[in-house]
């Protein structure tokens, strides 16, 4: 961890980020195969003057460039001049810069010709192999512990910013999954070191630390732990020398980027660091990867979904793809409520808001588009049904979570490489919402979430129980966002914030330390509620058998009667009764996984202390909404309808406020709207567009202001 937060370029906040990018060089696209014949010409054209002025036309501020492949500076010089001259050009019409440059992945057929060391800044796995980066055929990990590779990394980020970037994106900065992670010899003895500094016996505390956690304080001869081969965290992590592990992995990356980013920044304050941290935050574990969000997005400005892997949206059906093309998935979505046009959108929402719950600015759209692709490839959504949603929907989730900007338009290349028709459909639809987003950004930007249930997330359990928090957080999520309960998460880092949620819900954390028990217990008793849906810290953060599961004080002793029919994710007979009960000034409810649906809704609605703090309904399909209070005190209440149709009803919406709005403006991209009629009574507005105040045609997305007397003044 820095020791001070970062520094924030100012011109992140002052540009409007909509984003596009230009493919990967040719000698890329070569080494991986499969190129298209004309590789060599498409690039060049994606370079000259013409992209340019397309891109301007289109609305992008901000356009994605690959500056450094892994193949070496010198192998890369030519191409790197031809960007850098690229870059020159770029930013005299205007645009921002982004510069890609890799560093997960190095091609020591090359590399070596120019670094004869590089063979020595190779990962080697537990077999003594090099450890294979995937996509390209030869890309080899480096070792994050190696000062030879940190260095050159160090040369390559600050050759970016001395070509002028105006952000230095570090990509595929994580490891493969175990047992094919570097055991090479400066790990080990970095991991040694690692362990003696902790729990060694040079002073009283780690002496004692050592004592309590190993039984002694003698790492001289530790090795890395032999994970199951093809381990995916489907089993705890329970020593603590492979908790320990875990957590070396997490604090290598921590400290390569933390170097990187701090090179970057003394180099030029100005200059952004950026990197493809978000594995989909939903989908197995990016902790499995070495990527811990608590540790790692402080670190940087900007995050974005990893361009190098092919993970499919956690919200999707179909599950992970790592390293190859998505294949058809078998048979249908689950249900209508696992439709991917509905979920997908849910997953980049809670990338969005985790970005924004760290303070970073964030893109995710580039994976909307692609994901829209790969469902038109496999069948289930067409071009005529899907029409220009998937840029609509991309373009109104950002709207709706990203305050920086509106995402990346085209990740593949420049909307110029879209056909002319469809091009410029889809640049009159961009320039409906830069106008929208331009004319609202001030308030966007203020804003703060009217979010009242935070879902509680922690490193302990991500990283010493992966597969579990994961796929039941997503579960949880998309049930309580069904039944009006927008989330957001919650990080031990952000506890000084706790008070801002009406409820909090530690739905996965069988792990729970001391200090998060003594959170909870404060925010209980000064009037929050909590909700625990099973014997959740029975087992402290490094995963020792408490004697009663450490909320049981707060839930009381029916709680505890009901304990002995639990084992950890079953029950035996009956599932214990849910409970709810009041503490101090506060509210707290367990519920059992296996409980319905509506019994979770209830131990929320209890807990959070009475109805959802906004409501946007509509006849026969579920538009997905989310509410903001920006500085003067408007409330924005967004509305988008994500069935792949166009909408068409109405839409009944109401929201908490303590005082009588002076009026609620219907806003959309495009479209003028007269204020809607609203009633106020018990501290809440309801209004309505219906279809036909909308002139008949109801837009996909809408933004209700809710106009405050004060505000104006
Ligand atoms: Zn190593």
């Amino acid at each position: 961890m820095l020791e001070q937060p970062k520094t924030r370029p100012e011109w992140l906040r002052e540009t409007t980020l909509v984003s596009a990018a230009l493919p990967e060089p040719p000698l890329v696209r070569k080494y991986a195969g499969g190129q298209p014949l004309d590789v060599d010409q498409e690039y060049e054209r994606a370079l000259r003057e013409e992209t340019l002025e397309s891109l301007v036309a289109a609305g992008v501020t901000l356009v994605w460039v690959r500056f450094y492949s892994g193949f070496g500076l010198e192998f890369e010089k030519a191409e790197i001049e031809r960007v850098r001259d690229f870059m020159v050009r770029a930013q005299a019409r205007g645009l921002r810069v982004a510069a890609a440059v890799q560093l997960g992945l190095v091609v020591p057929e090359t590399l070596l010709l120019e670094e004869q060391e590089c063979h020595n800044w190779l990962q080697v796995n537990a077999d003594g192999q090099h450890v294979l980066a995937g996509g390209h055929a030869a890309g080899v990990r480096p070792c994050y512990n190696c000062e030879g590779f940190l260095r050159y990394a160090e040369r390559v980020c600050l050759l970016a910013v001395d070509a002028g970037a105006d952000l230095v994106q570090l990509e595929n900065v994580s490891y493969n999954l175990e047992p094919d992670t570097c055991c090479c010899p400066l790990c080990v003895a970095a991991f040694r070191d690692f362990l003696r500094q902790q729990y060694g016996a040079h002073d009283e505390k780690t002496r004692q630390a050592g004592l309590a956690r190993f039984g002694h304080n003698s790492f001289i001869h530790v090795r890395p732990p032999a994970m199951e081969d093809d381990w995916s965290g489907s089993s705890d992590v329970r020593a603590p020398h492979e908790q320990e592990w875990m957590k070396f992995k997490v604090r290598t990356l921590t400290a390569c980027l933390g170097r990187l980013s701090q090179a970057i920044t003394r180099r030029d304050p100005e200059c952004a660091v950026g990197a493809d941290l978000l594995r989909g935050r939903y989908s197995l574990g990016e902790t499995l990867h070495g990527v811990s969000y608590p540790a790692h997005i402080p670190l940087v400005d900007f995050v974005r979904p990893a361009r190098a892997f092919s993970i499919a949206h956690p919200f999707s059906p179909y599950g992970e793809s790592p390293g190859g093309a998505p294949e058809h998935p078998a048979g249908e979505p689950k249900s209508p409520e696992l439709a991917p046009a509905y979920l997908h959108p849910l997953a980049v929402a809670a990338e969005l808001k985790l970005a924004h719950a760290f303070g970073v600015a964030a893109e995710t759209s580039a994976g909307a588009a692609r994901e829209l692709k790969l469902l038109m490839a496999w069948g289930l959504a067409t071009e005529t049904n899907l029409g220009v949603a998937p840029l609509e929907t991309g373009l109104a989730l950002n709207l709706m979570h990203n305050p920086f900007g509106l995402g990346c338009l085209a990740e593949d290349g420049p909307l110029g490489s879209q056909e002319q028709a469809a091009r410029e459909e889809s640049m009159k639809t961009v320039r409906a919402y830069l106008d929208f987003y331009t004319r609202h950004k001030a308030a966007l930007l203020s804003a703060r979430s009217l979010a009242a249930v935070a879902i509680y997330h922690d490193t302990a359990n991500e990283l010493f129980w992966p597969a579990t928090p994961h796929g039941e957080n997503q579960e949880l999520e998309a049930k309580l966002e069904a039944g009006g309960w927008n989330c957001e998460p919650l990080y031990p880092n952000q506890f000084p914030d706790i008070s801002r949620y009406r409820c909090v819900v530690v739905a996965c954390a069988r792990l729970l330390a001391d200090e998060a028990v003594q959170v909870f217990t404060r925010y209980v008793e000064a009037g929050g509620g909590l909700v625990v849906f099973s014997h959740w810290g029975k087992h402290d953060e490094w995963g020792r058998e408490r004697a009663q599961p450490a909320l049981a004080a707060l839930l009381g002793p029916d709680y505890l009667d009901g304990l002995p029919a639990l084992t950890p994710l079953c029950y035996k007979g009956e599932p214990p009764k849910p409970l709810q009960r009041q503490v101090g000034a506060g509210r707290v409810a367990f519920v059992s996984w296996a409980r319905s649906d509506e019994g979770t809704l209830a131990a929320v609605s209890f807990a959070a202390g009475g109805a959802p703090p906004w409501s946007v309904q509509r006849e026969g399909t579920r538009p997905l909404s989310w509410a903001v209070q920006a500085a003067d005190g408007t409330l924005l209440l967004h509305a988008a309808e994500l069935s792949l149709n166009a909408p068409a009803g109405g839409l009944r919406c109401s929201i908490a406020c303590d005082k009588q709005p002076q009026q609620v403006l219907p806003c959309a991209p495009g479209r003028e709207f007269a204020p809607v009629a609203f009633t106020w009574e018990n501290g809440r507005a309801s209004f309505e567009l219906s279809a036909e105040a909308a002139g008949g045609q109801m837009p996909r997305y809408v933004m209700f202001r809710a106009e405050f007397q004060a505000a104006q003044q």
